[in-house]
């Protein structure tokens, strides 16, 4: 059983978590405040979780990775990694609010200072949201640097036209980062180039020709469709240089990875303790269920996995602390954190037999959460292609 440096034990089952005691024991203390029926009411009426999300905003949690000067914590990526972990595994789901973590990256490392004073104090405070990232293009799909959505200067300003898909809390956000491309592909030596970030203002756009409409998912993530119909976005909202966006995109998906990877790792310490305790309490053929190996080998399996998918994140986040280059790990620890929690799941929900069906146990609802790790933000078989190319020199396959 693993045990914080002063001694005292941590969770029964699951010994993963060590490190940032205060910050772990402090955001499970919040998300006690927001129990199962919290979130089965939230998806019956599929509602933003908006409580929850205030509630994280005002502790200063969503601040983790905003340095002090702008009002932030200033704290390092691990610390952001284990405020994800800790929400997913106490039931809760940080989808509503994640990707603060990861955008803050692009306008940290790439904007200039009077973007950075004028938007990180007040999302620091929770008065702005920058809560949306409009990369996704229903026809590009994963493949980016296909984007359909143009940016053009008008003599004053950018003007953007085209649409994206999956764009999620778009309706929740008051700031959206958005990749269009502002040099037409046939004009650029490298498909990458040519592509630009913008901070797109969200307040008031809809009247400037954006259209934002909800789609219909598995689950309560609030996720949209969006057209632009000549969209205004004034030059001081472009990130960085024009045509170089696809490179800022790029530089924060390490974080990205090593954060949902985070989120995958809470989730199935989620799985392994609820899989565990039922396999103990439930008594059939007179017995306790989890007395067959049948039912406890694949929770332990899925133990195993979880605890080496955990070491291959922390590793990746110490890199990424030092400054040093991480992709090997980040799409390591995501592909096996992914598949780890994805197991784990199953394994909780086949321990729970016909119950893992019932609403009230919480299994289906995070079983159902948890399969979009394999497909989003990257899909498990475009970190197996970056492996293959990147990491062991085979031809590129996508
Ligand atoms: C709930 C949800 C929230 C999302 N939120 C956002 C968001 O906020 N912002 C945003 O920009 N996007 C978002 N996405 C989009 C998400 O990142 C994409 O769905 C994902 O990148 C895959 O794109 P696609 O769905 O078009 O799949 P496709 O690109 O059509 O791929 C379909 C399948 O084919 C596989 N495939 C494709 N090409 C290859 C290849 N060369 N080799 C092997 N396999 C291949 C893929 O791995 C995948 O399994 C979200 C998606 C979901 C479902």
């Amino acid at each position: 059983m693993t045990k914080y440096e002063n001694g005292e034990d941590l969770s029964p089952a699951v010994g993963l978590e060590v490190d940032y005691p205060e910050i772990r024991e402090s955001v499970a203390a919040i998300c006690a405040k927001f129990p199962s029926d919290y979130w089965r009411d939230q998806e019956d009426a599929d509602t933003y979780p908006e409580a929850f999300v205030r509630e994280l905003t005002e502790s200063g949690f969503l601040a983790a990775l905003i340095p002090e000067e702008y009002g932030g914590a200033g704290l390092p990526l691990r610390a952001a990694s284990v405020i994800l972990e800790e929400i997913h595994a106490s039931g809760c789901n940080a989808g509503a609010c994640h990707a603060q973590m990861y955008i803050m990256g692009t306008l940290l490392r790439h904007g200039s200072e009077e973007q950075k004073q004028r938007y990180l104090p007040d999302i620091a405070s929770g008065q702005l949201r920058l809560q949306a990232f409009g990369v996704t293009e229903p026809t590009a799909g994963t493949d980016t640097t296909q984007i359909q959505t143009r940016a053009t200067w008008d003599g004053n300003q950018y003007r953007i036209n085209g649409q994206k898909i999956w764009t999620s809390r778009a309706m929740q956000s008051d700031l959206m980062l958005v990749l269009a491309r502002t040099t037409p592909a046939d004009q650029v030596t490298k498909r990458s180039h040519g592509l630009s970030v913008f901070l797109l203002d969200l307040r008031g756009a809809k009247e400037k020709g954006l259209t934002i409409r909800k789609l219909e998912t598995m689950i309560n993530h609030q996720t949209n469709e969006v057209f632009f119909d000549n969209v205004p976005v004034p030059p001081e909202n472009l990130i960085g240089e024009v045509d170089k966006g696809f490179s800022y995109i790029l530089d924060g998906m390490n974080a990205e990875r090593i954060l949902v990877a985070s989120e995958a790792l809470g989730d199935g310490r989620f799985f392994i303790n609820k899989a565990s305790a039922y396999a103990n309490e439930r008594v059939v053929f007179n017995r306790p269920i989890g007395q067959n190996q049948a039912i406890q080998f694949p929770i332990a399996r899925a133990y195993a996995e979880l605890r080496a998918a955990d070491m291959m994140n922390r590793a990746a986040c110490a890199l990424f602390d030092a400054g040093q280059t991480c992709g090997e790990e980040a799409n390591i620890a995501k592909l096996l954190a992914a598949d780890a929690s994805w197991n784990a799941a199953e394994a909780c929900m086949q321990t729970h037999g016909g119950f893992g069906y019932a609403r009230e146990y919480d299994v289906e609802r995070k079983w159902r959460e948890t399969r979009i790790f394999q497909i989003a933000p990257i899909s498990t078989n475009l970190i197996l292609g970056y492996l293959g190319q990147h990491v062991l020199g085979m031809p590129r396959s996508y």
